[in-house]
């Protein structure tokens, strides 16, 4: 990710939303079932054949070099304004639907080298794009927020390009001298070097190691995807076995990675001081215009929580039957549900679940059922894990997944749907230009939708085995996006504050501050976990700490989510209007703005309680039926 702050033209406001939303496969994917039956999506909703794709490929190529004949005009008038910016929009309309038909098939089978080429060509249409309009944001600003609200409030075609072009005035205040801003340009390039480094790291260059196990089994390569799989084995000394293994392979870089990830921070820091922000996390936040106090609510919220943390962790030593927990500990399956689903009934349960979303959801959701919309079963050579791909605005959202049947892939599916839905209503009530939504509401809409699976799951009369795996799943998806993403924010925050106060970073540094945010949120001086000091490595294995302050809105998004949820099960009848608001509102106002207006505040702690009242309910529950079973 480069590091020059964006200015979110409104022009090239949609070229990040390009992104995906992706859900990571689950750490135990079961090995593609070859299914003869593959439900398949219909692309020529797209485009009937790649000759059409071509053809239009060429035509946004053409049609770019128009752009260059508008520099220098952009305060001529309203009527120009108007003119470069449905110009900017079609453009970018035909780029994404481009790009969607080029993702999905180039997905369907990785290793056909003919998809795989169209999808980089549909890639570098956005580099060329960011290129023919990089003169426009900062033009713009030089016209001045007044000169364009007056065009605004002159021409009423230019009201959907109103909320872009204002958000790009917002960025006055930290935009600097045109010198001064070719001078941070031409670092972002620099800056931009530890990411690459790191990426190259630890996807290329690691010398990971092979293993054999205590058991015997032999691991020949324990890199990322082996050690996904392995900690997550019964077998206890093999999973001490791999954590020792792999967190020593990455101890031997500490030095290393340290001053990588060092160089990054500078690197925020850096630009944040130069454009007059109050910190780093200030800077990062502005983007989507969230309040700082949101991240910093959180992580407070999260801290005078962790009890609740513990006690999950003890009910895992409890259903283990250890006698004392380590950390690696915290994979393995403690419930298992002997029970597959049908894609027939992931539909159905989908939409039972979702009845508290009301009519006007649940007749977008049919519809998209009725579609060909979906590329659901595994086969060989496709892109693992799943995915909603929405950004081909006259056509309809595309959904990639790797249906096996188990609950976890009922839950993706009712997951993916969410954005899928949110796409569509989203795509009903706004125009082009503010259609697309931020992540920080993006995942709230999809989270929502896996708790209350889990809570209509929960309502049914069901056996104590087949209810302890549903509470343990809504658990243990509570410590790993609430808490661990949450742990990791705060140690993002910590890093940036060190050198902000002039601390210098080193590998040994970070190490020993994951260590205590390791200790602290897994209660080892309570007795609770034991956390090794070998294992506090584990910070440098995290790719996400180069996405500048990214992984909070996983934390925020599943509290925002359960909140709903929560007023929805308890009979708030204002909570499907205000959900269904927030949907449909995409990309058109502030998230944090939106969803407050929702009574959903995520600067206060409300939102986080109600997750962590959720949690410890859902713990009493277990804590009766292991009493029940004498466990
Ligand atoms: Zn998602």
């Amino acid at each position: 990710m480069k590091m020059t702050k964006k200015l979110r033209l409104p022009l090239t406001a949609l070229l990040t939303s390009t992104a995906m939303f992706i859900s990571l496969p689950s750490a135990n994917v079961a090995v593609a079932k070859e299914t003869s039956s593959q439900i398949e999506w219909d692309l020529t909703d797209l485009y009937a054949n790649t000759d059409a794709w071509e053809a239009e490929r060429q035509q946004v190529l053409e049609k770019l070099k128009e752009l260059d004949s508008y520099k220098g005009r952009l305060g001529e008038s309203a009527a120009t304004l108007l003119e470069v910016s449905d110009k900017v929009s079609a453009l970018q309309k035909s780029a994404l639907r481009l790009l969607v038909f080029a993702t999905l098939s180039a997905d369907e089978d990785l290793r056909v080298s003919e998809t795989q080429e169209r999808r980089s060509l549909a890639r570098s249409l956005f580099a060329a794009m960011n290129q023919a309009t990089s003169y426009m944001a900062p033009e713009l600003l030089e016209v001045g927020p007044e000169k364009i609200e007056a065009f605004i409030a002159a021409n009423q075609d230019l009201q959907k390009h109103a909320f872009n072009l204002r958000d790009t005035m917002r960025q006055k205040e930290f935009t600097l001298s045109k010198e001064a801003e070719r001078v941070l340009a031409n670092a972002g390039d620099v800056l931009g070097g530890p990411g690459q480094i790191y990426g190259l790291m630890a996807n290329a260059s690691m010398p990971w190691t092979s293993l054999t196990l205590p058991s015997g089994e032999e691991i020949k390569l324990l890199n990322q995807a082996a050690y996904s799989k392995y900690r997550a084995v019964q077998n206890r000394e093999d999973r001490k076995a791999v954590f020792d293994a792999f967190w020593g392979t990455w101890k031997q870089y500490e030095a290393m990675l340290g001053a990588t990830l060092a160089t990054h921070v500078k690197g925020h820091v850096f630009n944040a001081q130069s454009r007059g922000y109050e910190n780093a996390l200030a800077a990062a936040v502005s983007g989507s215009n969230i309040p700082t106090d949101v991240y910093r609510t959180l992580v407070a919220t999260a801290n005078e929580n962790l009890d609740s943390m513990h006690r999950y962790l003890k009910l895992r030593q409890r259903l283990l039957g250890l006698q004392d927990m380590h950390y690696y500990d915290i994979y393995p399956e403690v419930t298992a549900l002997d029970r597959t689903f049908s894609i027939d009934d992931a539909k159905e349960m989908t939409l039972v679940s979702l009845q508290p979303f009301g009519k006007k959801y649940l007749k977008h959701l049919k519809k998209g059922f009725k579609g060909e919309w979906m590329h659901v079963f595994p086969q060989e050579g496709k892109r693992p894990g799943a995915y909603m791909f929405g950004s081909a605005y006259d056509v309809h959202p595309y959904l990639l997944l790797n249906y096996n049947g188990g609950f976890e892939d009922v839950s993706t599916f009712s997951h993916e749907w969410g954005h899928a839905v949110h796409t569509m209503l989203s795509r009903e009530n706004q125009p082009f230009e503010t259609f697309s939504y931020t992540t920080f509401t993006a995942e709230l809409a999809s989270t929502t939708n896996e708790v209350l699976l889990q809570e209509h799951m929960l309502a049914k009369d069901l056996p104590d085995s087949e209810r302890l795996y549903y509470i343990d799943r809504a658990l243990e998806g509570i410590r790993g996006t609430f808490f661990r993403q949450t742990m990791f924010a705060e140690f993002e925050l910590k890093i940036h504050e060190m050198q902000e106060a002039g601390e210098a970073l080193s590998g040994a540094k970070m190490t020993k501050l994951y260590l205590d945010l390791l200790r602290k949120y897994h209660g080892h001086d309570e007795g609770v976990m034991n956390i090794d000091e070998a294992y506090a490595i584990e910070w440098a294995y995290i790719p996400h700490f180069y996405r500048n302050f990214y992984v909070y809105q996983y934390a925020t998004s599943i509290s925002g989510g359960t909140a709903f949820a929560e007023r929805m099960l308890a009979g708030d009848k204002t909570a499907t209007e205000d959900y269904i608001k927030v949907l449909e509102a995409g990309g058109s106002q502030y998230p944090y703005e939106l969803l407050k207006s929702s009574k959903i505040d995520l600067a206060s702690k409300t939102p986080y309680e109600t997750l962590i009242a959720r949690m410890n309910r859902l713990m009493d529950e277990a804590d009766k039926i292991l009493d029940r079973m004498g466990k």
